[in-house]
């Protein structure tokens, strides 16, 4: 079963050509990162210009290097939320227009629900699994009894991690997004600050991340203000070693509540080198026998590819759009 995937709900322009939701025929992913840069964010006018100019071209690529034509596919798959309402509806043109001109099945995906099968291109996923999902926009714990089944058991209450690293990212005049820098400079430093671990001994799977991240902020104002001077390693490293910790207590939780055959870890702030280390380790020590895999850093952000592997799930059930799918900007797991 072959799947052209679309992928356009933020700030990158992504098509793939997926094969039976596991092998990667072609993964072209246009990132507007320098386009947005000197904002310090994602402007949603500019990210749909950009995605309105370049979706054409990057459909084209996928396909020719795949070798396939339309001719080849069994369905066309796209994004249609979470995201911005305006990229997002390019993508879902694009994929319509492409359906209704070849006859093929249109499959709707939600984007987080591609961040967590970015992992079955990795491998096989075994059922029932736990994902902790991480990225610009959520941090959650989302429980999977079976295949394309969610249910969220713990969410943030306020910002995602992601939004965390990159708001102190800008405060430490950072270029955005301000997570991968951070995740540099933390590995040069140490946790000499011990900001909170908020929610960490509450009896629930919620986060919360801007209490951590106006303490962070604070400490760096304080110091310019008195004139001290600010270690951006240390900073780095004290946010990090809380966001981790917290991340991973929790994780440990859900477990407990939850058992699984497998971890999935998952969405942009799943390249994080602290995170991967200490899961892996956590994984390790206690809970040996669940299979726990992550997906190459390539796989971390956004990409169509992943939402290829969605799809294949949706294609088998037979759950297919009709040609009125429209963007639903505040999508949720399980909906
Ligand atoms: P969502 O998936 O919630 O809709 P999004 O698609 O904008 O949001 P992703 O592309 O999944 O988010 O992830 C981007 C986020 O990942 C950014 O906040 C970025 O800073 C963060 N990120 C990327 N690499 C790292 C890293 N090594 N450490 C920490 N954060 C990182
Ligand atoms: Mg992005
Ligand atoms: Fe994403």
């Amino acid at each position: 079963t072959l799947i052209l995937a679309i992928e356009s709900s933020c700030d990158e322009t992504s098509a793939a050509v997926i094969e039976n939701g596991r092998v990667i025929k072609s993964n072209i992913v246009a990132s507007q990162i320098k386009s947005h840069m000197r904002f310090g964010g994602v402007v949603p006018e500019i990210a749909s210009r950009h995605h309105v100019e370049q979706i054409t071209q990057i459909i084209e690529e996928s396909l020719a290097e795949a070798e396939v034509t339309l001719d080849d596919l069994d369905a066309i798959a796209t994004t249609y939320g979470p995201g911005l309402v305006g990229a997002l509806l390019i993508g879902i043109s694009s994929a319509k227009a492409l359906a209704l001109a070849s006859g093929k099945p249109l499959i709707a995906v939600n984007h987080m629900a591609g961040h967590i099968y970015a992992n079955q291109l990795v491998e096989e996923l075994s059922f029932p699994l736990m994902a902790l999902v991480v990225s610009g926009g959520h941090t959650e714990l989302v429980y999977m009894p079976e295949d394309g089944v969610f249910e969220i058991i713990g969410e943030t209450r306020d910002d995602a991690a992601g939004e965390a690293y990159d708001k102190i990212g800008r405060i430490l005049n950072l270029p955005y997004p301000g997570g991968k820098k951070m995740d540099e400079l933390a590995h040069m430093g140490q946790d000499v600050y011990h900001f909170p671990r908020a929610m960490i001994r509450e009896d629930n799977l919620d986060f919360s991340f801007s209490g951590l991240k106006s303490a962070v902020i604070n400490h760096v104002h304080n110091a310019k203000q008195k004139g001290t001077e600010i270690v951006p390693e240390d900073l780095a490293a004290s946010f990090q070693a809380s966001v981790v910790e917290v991340l991973t207590t929790k994780t440990a939780k859900a477990l407990e509540q939850y058992p699984v055959k497998q971890l999935v870890l998952a969405g942009g702030v799943a390249a994080n080198k602290g995170l991967r280390t200490a899961l892996g380790e956590l994984m390790a020590e206690k809970y040996p026998s669940v299979r726990f895999s992550i997906p190459p850093l390539s796989l971390c952000g956004d990409n169509a590819a992943m939402i290829g592997a969605a799809a294949y799930t949706e294609y088998c059930k037979g759950h297919f759009a009709s040609n009125d799918l429209n963007a639903v900007p505040g999508l949720e797991l399980g909906e």
